[in-house]
């Protein structure tokens, strides 16, 4: 299959249009069905590369480190977020765990890793073994990372505890909350103008 760096399609409408050179920070509206389609981040690679590796340490700190201590009657026990999937999994709804560790651990991760990966070979204007692939991958995994959505859960979790337990957020679910805000930062930008940035060493 062969590419074309120089076109860009709308997601919306898949109206093909020559890729624009935009600014930092400047967006273009899809001409058919008005959807903005292209919007050019205002972190350069460095930045965004130096964002990705701080998201991968924090990534770490929120799977090794309690999320929750519990406290009752003298007893105390906490769980890390993996332990919490791994207790999804033994539990009732064995089902959950599955799109849990997908969309909580396991996608999060791999975005993090493949962005990482492109953006390295990015900074110094090549593009990275796989590319094309890692770019596709990039795209099809951006919906599927719900570290927000685990986050709300467990603070719902805490306040309806906290009324018969004594409950304390461990490091853990502070490194979630940091996490929530890289990670948006890191996978809001769209990586198509990756493809205007870099050229091709061989065929990708
Ligand atoms: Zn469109």
């Amino acid at each position: 299959m062969k590419a074309f760096p120089t076109l860009i399609v709308c997601e919306h409408c898949d109206a093909v249009y020559r890729r624009p050179t935009l600014a930092p920070g400047e967006g273009v509206r899809c001409e058919i069905c008005a959807a903005p389609f292209l919007r050019l981040s205002r972190l350069d690679v460095d930045h965004w590369l130096a964002l990705t590796m701080t998201s991968a340490v924090i990534y770490v700190i929120a799977n090794v480190c309690p999320i929750i201590r519990v406290s009752f009657n003298g007893l105390h026990n906490e769980t890390t977020l993996w332990r919490s999937v791994a207790a999804l999994a033994h539990g009732p709804v064995t089902l959950m765990a599955v799109p849990a560790t997908l969309t909580v651990i396991v996608v999060p991760l791999l975005h993090m890793l493949l962005l990482g990966w492109v953006l390295l070979y990015a900074r110094r204007g090549r593009r990275a073994p796989g590319f094309r692939i890692v770019m596709k991958l990039l795209v099809t995994l951006r919906p599927w990372s719900m570290i927000e959505v685990a986050l709300i859960g467990i603070l719902v979790s805490i306040i309806k505890l906290a009324g018969f337990l004594h409950v304390v957020p461990g490091v853990g679910l502070w490194a979630m909350g940091v996490l929530t805000v890289l990670f948006t930062l890191i996978a809001s930008p769209d990586t198509r103008h990756l493809w205007s940035l870099t050229e091709s060493d061989v065929a990708v």
